[in-house]
């Protein structure tokens, strides 16, 4: 199992970051993708990614924070792009939904990176909440079609998926996927199921978005990368499938997409 999206730098992990970690490799885990969404916690993703074989980092600005997006925070995250452990530009992209920066300064921080992603031929871990089709517009408007990446913590429907399956980009699912019911009250499946079941097997990714978004049964908990196991299960039960298919296919996909074997 790969946790493609893991905060173990974060406070939450302060007091046993070492074990939590030995636990999700000796439960299994294979790698984990350590995610930076500002300066800060780049540095200290790839500080990890640095002293551990199997963690990898991301460097980028969360669009929470796109105010801080200069030129001085921009040469920083392209000087730690260059390391080979840095794998990916992100968390990048738009949130709406809490709108903790301007609108149109979250569009200008995400194209600066997107850009400075082109350039270094980086993949993309793009954080996208209630602007799905901003974020669509803004990478279709790009004339080059060379972006590859993840749309982390995916909870669009399934034209959107469609769209961006579309653009070449794999889905992230993270523990949300296990907060719904098989059926509602009417007898209807939640859409997120439609998606994960129409999804190319090839194309999807599992992710903790920890210490957030603890997946079912340890829902309401701090989350951790040995919980991704419960967001694999989930989506094997969904798509009826053996587990060990998802746990292989995910792996597969995410050493492809951040080119984890070099
Ligand atoms: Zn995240």
């Amino acid at each position: 199992m790969i946790d493609s999206h893991a905060h173990t730098d974060f406070k939450e992990f302060d007091d046993d970051r070492e074990e939590v970690i030995k636990r999700f490799f000796e439960g299994g885990g294979e790698k984990i993708i350590n995610v930076g969404c500002d300066l800060k916690s780049s540095v200290r993703s790839y500080e990890l990614a640095k002293n551990n074989e199997n963690i990898f980092a991301s460097a980028g600005i969360h669009p929470h924070d796109a105010d801080t997006v200069d030129k001085n925070s921009l040469r920083k995250i392209e000087e730690l792009v260059q390391h080979y452990k840095v794998i990916a530009v992100g968390e990048i992209g738009l949130d709406y939904f809490r709108n903790l920066s301007p609108q149109e300064k979250q569009i200008e921080a995400f194209r600066l990176q997107l850009e400075l992603a082109d350039n270094h031929k980086m993949p993309l871990i793009i954080h996208c909440r209630d602007a799905y089709n901003d974020l669509i517009d803004i990478l279709k408007s790009y004339q080059t079609n060379s972006w590859r990446g993840v749309i982390h913590c995916f909870g669009g429907s399934q034209k959107i998926a469609e769209e961006f399956l579309e653009l070449g980009f794999y889905i992230g699912f993270t523990g949300t996927i296990t907060y719904y019911k098989d059926k509602s009250k009417l007898g209807n499946e939640p859409e997120i199921y439609r998606v994960i079941k129409n999804m190319p097997l090839n194309k999807i990714l599992i992710e903790t978005d920890c210490p957030y978004l603890a997946p079912v049964p340890e829902r309401g908990k701090r989350n951790e990368p040995l919980f991704v196991r419960y967001v694999a299960e989930k989506v094997a039960h969904i798509r009826n499938v053996d587990f060990k298919e998802i746990e292989k296919a995910t792996s597969e996909n995410a050493i492809r997409l951040f080119n984890l074997e070099k």
